[in-house]
């Protein structure tokens, strides 16, 4: 058998409406981007959707629409893929690590406080892996400390905190479409937001800089008139993107009741493992099951856990690790950020192993995964 680690779910509608989209000769930004973004607002229940070009274009701009730059401080996790910490430092401030809760493995809500600075402009908590953050105590600690909250909803397509849809809750929410994601569109991003101020300076700053209202006001000149009211960027999404993601939103709850289902066999098969823990998953809350995180007690191992990954490929079975912690990394230890400052991240991440689950999977291909982890398992005990 041959798994891949991860897989898109595309079919004849996407192909039929690429070519339709083609045909209509809008490749760049156009109507269909338009009706993408509004679909998707309607669809977190929030007011404004901005189209980009990927979830690290919309984290970097939703900084720079709060205005925030050198001398200022971002906190964020230090367990979430490496964008979410390179954009704080585009814009010139400081990402702030706060440790993880070692059950959630999402930021640590209770340990927040003691990071928060004068300078702290911002907070972007990660929905790791699909499971939502403590909204809660994020919006009211931001709120009475005066900071904003853009969230890392790359992994949380379809999540709800209680009932809440994420990209509802904090001031700016950041998607992401990248092949391997809930909602893929190959490369795409979108940020969702309820104030219309935010959303219009997403818009201009994705796009050059170059001012709507300035062509509005300018109509009688003609089409070709813009002002550029700050040196932006090109960051927009463009309706091949979007006729792609207009149909896999359609696909999105069959798509997401067969993650359900496949994580729902990995959960009853790993769940009493002596040496194996499993997600952490809250009836209080819809977790989008982005990804499935083993944690596997490689201490109580014969073998290592690049060991288990080589074991379970040459099983056919394709394997990752969600995530080597931003401070791990050589750039930001010259920075001087050190692994020690985060021992629940570290623990984290010695004992992921993340396994395939998408909705081109069969059942037949989960049994057998399951089937080579605990054999894999239970032959490697000391
Ligand atoms: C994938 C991912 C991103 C980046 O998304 P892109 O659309 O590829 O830019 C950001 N944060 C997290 C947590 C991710 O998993």
């Amino acid at each position: 058998m041959k798994i891949p680690y991860a897989l898109p779910y595309i079919d004849d509608q996407e192909i039929a409406e690429l070519i339709s989209t083609l045909k209509s000769n809008w490749l760049s930004r156009g109507p269909k981007t338009a009706e993408f973004e509004s679909k998707f607002a309607d669809y977190v229940d929030s007011e404004y959707a901005v189209g980009l070009n990927s979830c690290t274009a919309g984290l970097h701009l939703a900084q720079l629409a709060l205005g925030i730059g050198p001398g200022d401080e971002v906190i964020t996790t230090p367990y979430t893929f490496v964008a979410t910490a390179n954009t704080i430092l585009h814009t010139g401030a400081k990402p702030v690590f706060c440790d993880i809760d070692p059950i959630t493995m999402n930021i640590d809500h209770t340990k927040l406080e003691k990071h928060i600075t004068a300078n702290t402009k911002a907070i972007i908590p990660v929905h790791f892996a699909g499971l939502p953050c403590e909204m809660d105590t994020i919006m009211d600690m931001a709120k009475s400390n005066n900071f904003k909250v853009i969230e890392d909803a790359a992994h949380a397509v379809y999540t709800r905190y209680k009932k809440e849809p994420i990209g509802c809750i904090g001031d700016m929410t950041c998607f992401s479409f990248y092949t391997t994601k809930n909602l893929a569109t190959g490369e795409g991003g979108m940020v969702t937001t309820k104030d219309e101020e935010l959303a219009d300076r997403l818009r201009v700053m994705s796009l050059h800089g170059m001012d709507r209202n300035a062509w509005n006001r300018y109509t009688e000149k003609g089409s070709w008139f813009y002002e550029v009211i700050y040196p932006g960027y090109k960051y927009n999404m463009t309706d091949i993107q979007a006729a792609l993601g207009l149909v896999q939103l359609t696909k999105l709850e069959e798509m997401q009741s067969l993650r359900n289902k496949y994580s729902e066999m990995y959960q009853k098969a790993f769940s009493n493992q002596e040496l194996i823990t499993t997600p952490f998953d809250s009836s209080e809350h819809t977790h989008a099951w982005h990804l499935y995180v083993l944690r596997i007690d490689f201490e109580k191992l014969f073998i290592t856990r690049s060991e288990f990954i080589e074991i379970l490929k040459d099983k056919g079975i394709g394997t990752s690790v969600h995530f080597i912690p931003v401070p791990k990394h050589p750039y930001y230890k010259k920075l001087g950020y050190s692994i020690e400052d985060y021992p629940n991240a570290s623990k984290a991440y010695e004992e992921a192993v993340s396994i395939p689950l998408y909705p081109s999977l069969s059942e037949e291909q989960v049994n057998y995964i399951i089937e080579m982890i605990l054999t894999t398992v239970n032959n490697s005990k000391r």
